[in-house]
């Protein structure tokens, strides 16, 4: 589909190189940086020999709101070896010499066009938007699931880096929050990972444990074993068997020598004994210190937190593309269509009518105005509603008042048509389609509506469910 012509060549002018039109910028370690200066290109490439470097530059870009900065295509030169997940996990590319720049036009082209899928409304909440940007920059590269990486700098000890990217360090509590909130609206699946234990008063992973006394939380203990002599049943600490000569064990009430283990004694525990309380006790406590806070709690009480692999949801998918608004919202507002659940209800009733009566004929149809998206993005959050609802109202004009519509989607209707024959059918397609185009066209710059139409006689036979997927599978597969 993208093709580069053969006879490419790079033209290099200081920091800049243009390549059949697409300008990449060069920047190299440790020289300024503004974002605004790298609107104008269309890829960066990042002398990456300093790691440090690097991860300030991805940083920037990447947790911008401004998707001209965190969709840049962003390619590594020379990187060095590193397990730092925001280098490894949001380049989009490395090359080993600047002679390389010419293989990189195809992947940059590829990822503009996929930016020009996307829908670029803003949702109002905080985590929406978050939520909203990590999945545009994985719809783009095309990536299906948000992966967990071990991280030091991160204080669960874990970071995804397409959302962590955009948190600080000790902010990692919110990062767990925006997928908690991705998982509860449905855009993500878990799938068990690891499981991390937190600090309960700040949240932290990075804990010290160690093994304390039970009476003064002391953890300068010595331990040693008991040890058992059978012949006379003496039971005490090992101290008590050992001289100061030799390696022999006598036992300090029968005083006879130990022989082998298991055969006339054995260690049936250890006692320990706290040094700076002076108490000896069997069991110890073990405690988490944390070394943000300085908490110090018993295991027990911390808070396990399980990390997950997050698949993407086809929900999840759809919202880079279509953006957060919700199907139901929409349809509430928009008069004479009911929600995909009636719909699906009113076939039903249809289908049992179309049982007592043989002669009675009803076409469901789907359509999807494939390219609506770019409208939407361009005429922006408010106006959309109402083209919708326009774009509704011409078709209702063309049916009779009998027919229902559904919207499923910002791009996708259902209509069911009642009582007519087929031929009634393909002149109400046509009729739609050639007066949508057109009114779209007049209206929005000339703007060319791609839209497909997929219909099919409703059937006694079959029930409307799987009626209605079927017909979806021929539209969009
Ligand atoms: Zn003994
Ligand atoms: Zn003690
Ligand atoms: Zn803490």
């Amino acid at each position: 589909m993208l093709s580069v012509s053969k006879s490419t060549k790079a033209i290099i002018e200081g920091n800049k190189i243009d390549v059949d039109n697409t300008l990449f910028y060069v920047i190299e370690s440790y020289t300024e940086f503004k974002l605004e200066h790298m609107m104008g290109y269309d890829a960066l490439i990042i002398d990456a020999q300093d790691n440090f470097f690097t991860r300030h530059i991805l940083k920037k870009l990447r947790s911008s709101f401004n998707h001209e900065y965190y969709l840049k295509p962003i390619f590594l030169l020379n990187p060095r070896e590193t397990n730092d997940p925001i280098v490894k996990g949001l380049n989009d590319g490395i090359i080993f010499s600047l002679d390389q720049v010419t293989e990189l036009t195809n992947k940059v082209k590829q990822l503009f066009f996929n930016s020009t899928q996307i829908s670029y409304n803003t949702p109002l909440t905080f985590e929406a938007q978050v939520v909203k940007k990590v999945f545009d920059y994985m719809f783009t590269r095309d990536i299906k699931s948000l992966t967990p990486m071990v991280d030091m700098n991160s204080s669960v000890g874990f970071s995804w880096p397409e959302i962590s990217v955009n948190f600080e360090a000790h902010e990692d509590a919110q990062v767990l929050e925006i997928l908690d909130y991705a998982e509860r609206e449905g855009y993500v699946w878990p799938d068990f990972e690891e499981r991390v234990y937190l600090c309960n008063n700040c949240y932290n992973g990075y804990l010290m444990y160690r093994e304390v006394c039970p009476h003064c939380n002391s953890s300068h203990i010595s331990s040693q074993d008991l040890v058992h002599h059978f012949p006379c049943a003496y039971v005490g600490p090992i101290a008590d068997f050992k001289n100061t000569i030799d390696n022999t064990l006598s036992c300090p009430k029968c005083h006879k020598n130990l022989r082998h283990i298991g055969v006339d004694y054995d260690k049936p525990s250890v006692i320990n004994h706290c040094n700076s309380c002076d108490k000896s006790f069997q069991d110890f406590y073990i405690k988490a210190k944390c070394l943000s806070c300085s908490n110090d709690v018993e295991v027990q009480y911390l808070i396990s937190k399980n990390i997950y692999k997050y698949k993407l949801t086809k929900k999840g998918r759809a919202v880079a593309v279509s953006g957060m608004m919700n199907a139901a919202e929409v349809v509430e507002e928009i008069q004479g269509t009911i929600a995909l659940d009636t719909y699906k209800i009113m076939l039903h009733y249809q289908i049992e009518r179309m049982r007592n009566n043989k002669s009675l004929k009803s076409f469901i149809m789907i359509m999807n105005l494939e390219n609506i998206f770019e409208l939407y993005n361009k005429i922006g959050n408010k106006a959309y509603r109402k083209l919708l609802e326009d774009i509704v109202m011409l078709v209702r004009e063309n049916i009779t008042p009998s027919d229902y519509i559904s919207i499923e989607s910002q791009s996708t209707m259902h209509l069911c048509l009642n009582d007519v024959e087929p031929y009634h059918v393909d002149y109400m397609v046509r009729t739609i389609t050639h007066k949508l185009k057109k009114t779209i066209a007049d209206n929005f710059n000339n703007f060319e509506l791609v839209m497909r139409i997929e219909q099919q006689q409703l059937q006694s036979s079959t029930s409307a469910d799987k009626q209605i997927i079927a017909l979806s599978k021929i539209l969009f597969e």
